[in-house]
């Protein structure tokens, strides 16, 4: 009988009942399965189980451990399981299922979409992860019957993805543990080196420690206050790191272990570690008060470095019982002191840190950058600041004016037009360092945050918030482009846009197309959602129906006349269309393809689509006559948006040449993309308009599309 099932025992009435279910279930349900180490499957849920009992974590969590594998492995269907065990369990069940399925391939696009799936599965309920957690934990403690392949792609998402979700959700033991499993697998030879010798220092330095701790005994009994006093070596992976990172030998790492005193109060800690000082000798630099100002894990300790009477440097870290237990357990503790509703607040930051990153997530472009924001948030350093009142905002490493500004509100990064770091005036692209007092300068006349603020901001939610923001000013241009645009097609057709569009006829369109408000209609028409020509004719439709008017006016309505303009070397009478792929116009060097079944494409020469296509099959073409209209592609690159739009629909109108879309939008470098469409029956007007746009020095590229 495994110890788990008497654990099992310990619970209540009602929790007993609910997990030996779920227990027998399992059991029933992977009988016969193995794992890769031979024993019954059924071992693996259970130290799951075991692994969340000892954390602390509510009756439906462990039972949802017991069954996490039963939905992928197993006959049970997700309905069995709401049936037998209801709707709280099977989310947890069903969560954990999916993260399980979620593969973290090398490819980096793809990583990037996992990660994103973690998040919302997490922020829909922590729990999930917490599971999840406690499940790779497992298979890291038995990673050794793998292959050695597995073994590193495991053990390499492992440090890449759970130690850090770990790490910020304050779990350090599953963390340490998880690391040093890491480290075993990813660099065997390090991790031999330390356990071996380690082993051996720590030895040595027995008598040190037990000295420090009968001192530390003493210096609480003689002060009257209650405590606990223990040694503890550090984990591995914290050595190996500091190695590492400082090109240290092990000899040169004083804190293997670190000693803990364990109070009642924050006074408490305080009087002990002015105590402390008293008897031994800080080293400067080492103090570090994290209760003042926690880390962003919400950790808390008072942790000093002294130099005891042998001149050996000793770190002593000084936390209450509550600040203990949440360091050990983080959001873990929500569940365990649960009735003791010690970990409110904990808990509440801890949360409110998820929501902030599904908060951003939503305004980023792609998951890639998703990624590399998190990345940036969850592995880079802190930095702690300050407000000129004295509030402590912590910051990503060498995070900017701009990143403090928006970590504050983002009116005030929207607002904000210059800085102060220790009353001193620096450019908003200026590092910050732990300690500066920071003061944003705002002006209430700006016109908002620049394009290259995204190339300096550290922060994942100022890069969002200033992404939103342009995202919102992109809508008013988008509005005031499809107002032009339709006002000119409008009038193109012989009608005016005020005519047509009236309170009643967009009432009527709207049923058709879904819009809300005539501006989100004319955005849509500006961004190219939605087309001109499909808005102007249901407009005309409305009106004509009012208002009957002679059928001509529709006579320019077709896009193109017949195709008798080109003409197909030695064919005739064949049924002649123009390829979508490149949309040749008049002028254009062109090629007949003749297709099977559906007569002769014409395509430009240069066409993509045509390399590879048997040459029998290409026939010379050329232009007959001049009249009939065309549809050509542009994509325009430019560096600012201000005023932008404006400028390229009056060079088109200049050419009284029409749009038939345009399409806005910023890309990953911050710069502004128009894609336009636009009617043509000239090939000569194509060279022209290009020049004219490209003239502007805002204009970074200009060129014609194929598609
Ligand atoms: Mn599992």
């Amino acid at each position: 009988m495994s110890t788990v099932y008497e654990k099992i025992y310990e619970y209540p009435d009602e929790d007993r009942e609910t997990l030996l279910s779920a227990y027998r279930y399992a059991e029933m349900q992977h009988e016969g399965q193995k794992r890769a180490s031979g024993e019954p499957y059924f071992t693996h849920p259970c130290a799951v189980a075991e692994i969340l009992i000892d954390l602390g974590m509510d009756t439906p969590s462990i039972a949802a451990a017991f069954l996490h594998d039963v939905i992928e492995d197993t006959n049970a269907t997700a309905e069995d399981i709401r049936t037998y065990f209801g709707g709280e369990i099977l989310t947890l069940v069903d969560g954990v299922t999916k993260l399980d399925k979620i593969r973290y391939a090398s490819h980096e696009e793809e990583d990037a979409e996992n990660f994103r799936k973690i998040f919302v599965a997490m922020a829909n309920d922590v729990r999930v992860i917490i599971i999840k957690l406690a499940d790779r934990l497992h298979n890291m403690r038995s990673l050794n019957f793998l292959s050695n392949e597995r073994q590193q792609r495991i053990a390499k998402e492992t440090l890449e993805i759970f130690t850090p979700l770990a790490g910020r959700l304050g779990i350090s033991q599953i963390k340490c543990e998880l690391e040093d499993l890491c480290l075993k697998y990813l660099d065997p030879e390090a991790y031999e080196y330390l356990v071996t010798n380690i082993h051996q220092k720590l030895e040595q330095r027995h008598n040190m420690v037990d000295f420090v701790v009968n001192e530390l005994k003493t210096l609480l009994d003689e002060s009257g206050i209650d405590g606990e006093v223990f040694g503890r070596p550090k984990h591995f992976y914290s050595i190996y790191r500091k190695m590492k990172n400082y090109g240290k030998t092990l000899d040169q790492i004083y804190d293997l272990s670190a000693v803990r005193v364990i109070v009642e109060t924050i006074d408490e800690c305080y009087e002990v570690l002015g105590k402390i000082h008293k008897q031994w000798k800080p080293v400067p630099g080492r103090i570090k008060d994290y209760i003042a100002t926690p880390k962003r894990n919400m950790y808390q300790s008072l942790h000093t470095t002294v130099v005891t009477n042998f001149g050996q440097f000793f770190e002593i870290q000084i936390r209450t019982r509550e600040m203990h237990e949440m360091a050990e357990f983080g959001i873990a503790a929500h569940w365990k002191y649960k009735e003791q509703k010690i970990s409110e607040t904990g808990f509440d930051q801890r949360l409110s840190w998820i929501r902030d990153v599904m908060d951003w997530q939503g305004s980023l472009n792609d998951s890639k950058e998703f990624v590399d924001s998190l990345k940036n948030d969850l592995y880079s350093s802190e930095l702690l600041v300050f407000t000129p009142n004295g509030k402590v905002i912590s910051l990503p490493l060498e995070a900017t004016p701009v990143d403090f500004a928006y970590a504050i509100h983002s009116e005030v990064g929207n607002k904000c037009v210059g800085a102060k770091v220790n009353s001193r005036i620096v450019t908003l692209n200026s590092a910050l360092h732990t300690g500066d007092v920071v003061e944003i300068l705002t002006s209430p006349n700006t016109k908002g945050p620049s394009w290259d603020w995204l190339k300096f901001v550290k922060s994942g939610s100022a890069r969002a918030k200033i992404r939103q923001f342009f995202k919102k000013e992109m809508k008013e241009t988008n509005a005031k482009t499809g107002r032009t645009m339709l006002e000119a097609e409008a009038k193109r057709r012989g009608y005016s846009l005020a005519d047509l569009l009236t309170e009643e006829s967009f009432k009527k369109l709207s049923n058709k197309l879904v819009f809300s408000s005539v501006n989100e209609m004319m955005a849509s028409v500006g961004y190219g959602a939605v087309s001109v020509n499909q808005v102007i004719c249901k407009l005309i439709d409305y009106y004509k129906k009012e208002v009957p008017k002679p059928a001509e006016v529709l006579s320019n309505d077709k896009i193109r006349k017949p195709a008798s303009t080109v003409e197909i070397k030695g064919m005739s009478g064949l049924l002649v269309r123009f390829a979508h792929c490149c949309n040749p116009v008049p002028g254009d060097d062109i090629v007949g393809f003749v297709s099977r079944g559906r007569g002769v494409i014409v395509h430009r020469k240069d066409c993509p689509n045509l390399s590879g296509e048997d040459p029998e099959r290409l026939q010379p073409a050329l232009w007959t006559g001049e009249g009939a209209e065309f549809i050509a592609g542009f994509k325009i690159i430019a560096e600012d948006k201000e005023g932008l739009t404006a400028f390229i629909i009056a060079e088109i109108a200049a050419m009284h040449l029409s749009i038939t879309a345009i399409n806005g939008r910023l890309n990953k470098e911050g710069q502004a993309e128009f894609e336009i469409k636009i009617r043509l029956n000239k090939r000569s007007d194509i060279d022209l308009l290009v020049k004219r746009i490209k003239k502007d020095r805002r204009i970074i590229d200009v060129f014609r599309t194929t598609n």
